[in-house]
């Protein structure tokens, strides 16, 4: 009998233990998270992070704390992020190298907000390059405009006005969707439906992930 109530706790320890995303190259995965303002990639980002034990980097995150903190960085980015507009390539960049280095990533990661250009596109794969790895898989995800626009004026954050927003949804268009089709053409490109509830749509995201992983 006691060697059963034993038991029970390391199966259920067991049936915790995330699953360990490798790549067909036996490194840890890179999940990109995709798609316009307000469609729900830091809410998938984080629910996929704890689902697969992977750490999530979110560089709109990464820059509100540096305003926040009012760091330099934070005072050479607050005009953009304020107004709706694009950081300046080389300077999100350079942040992401920075944090793709740290030990903290070295077992995967999953980025949510970039790369946002096709130049930090290009970039993100030289920079894993010269790492020994390369992005895994890329996860747009697709939401209805009106459907954004309330979820974006419900959340408030300082940049949900609705004229940010829809600058935005304009800088989205403009120079991020181009980058859908860089990964289609790389055969990394999968896309989800967002129009469902949180939990739905993470489990479309898993199933996705799960088929990505070398048996
Ligand atoms: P959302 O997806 O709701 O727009 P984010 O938190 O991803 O929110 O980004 C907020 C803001 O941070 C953007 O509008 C932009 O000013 C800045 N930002 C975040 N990531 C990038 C990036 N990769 N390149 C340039 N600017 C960025």
């Amino acid at each position: 009998m006691a060697f059963v109530f034993l038991l029970v706790p390391l199966w259920l320890c067991a049936s915790n233990t995330p699953t360990v995303l490798t790549t067909s190259a036996g490194n840890a995965m890179v999940i990109v998270l995709f798609g316009a303002p307000g469609v729900g990639k830091g809410t998938q980002a984080q629910l996929l992070s704890r689902r697969f034990g992977i750490p999530h980097l979110s560089t709109g995150e990464v820059l509100r704390q540096a305003i926040r903190e009012g760091s330099p960085l934070g005072s050479q980015v607050r005009h953009y992020v304020e107004n709706g507009l694009l950081v300046p390539d080389e300077l999100v960049t350079a942040l992401v190298e920075q944090a793709l280095a740290s030990s903290q990533y070295q077992n995967g990661c999953i980025l949510d907000g970039f790369p946002r250009t096709v130049a930090q596109a290009q970039a993100l794969d030289e920079l894993l390059h010269r790492q020994g790895r390369s992005v895994d898989i890329v996860i747009n995800l697709v939401v209805a405009e009106e459907e954004i626009i309330r979820r974006l004026l419900l959340r408030g954050r300082p940049d949900d006005t609705e004229a940010v927003i829809r600058q935005r949804l304009h800088v989205y268009a403009e120079q991020t969707q181009p980058v859908l089709d860089y990964y289609a053409s790389r055969n990394k490109l999968y896309t989800v439906d967002g129009n469902a509830d949180i939990e739905t749509v993470h489990q479309r995201i898993v199933q996705l992930v799960l088929q990505r992983v070398p048996a």
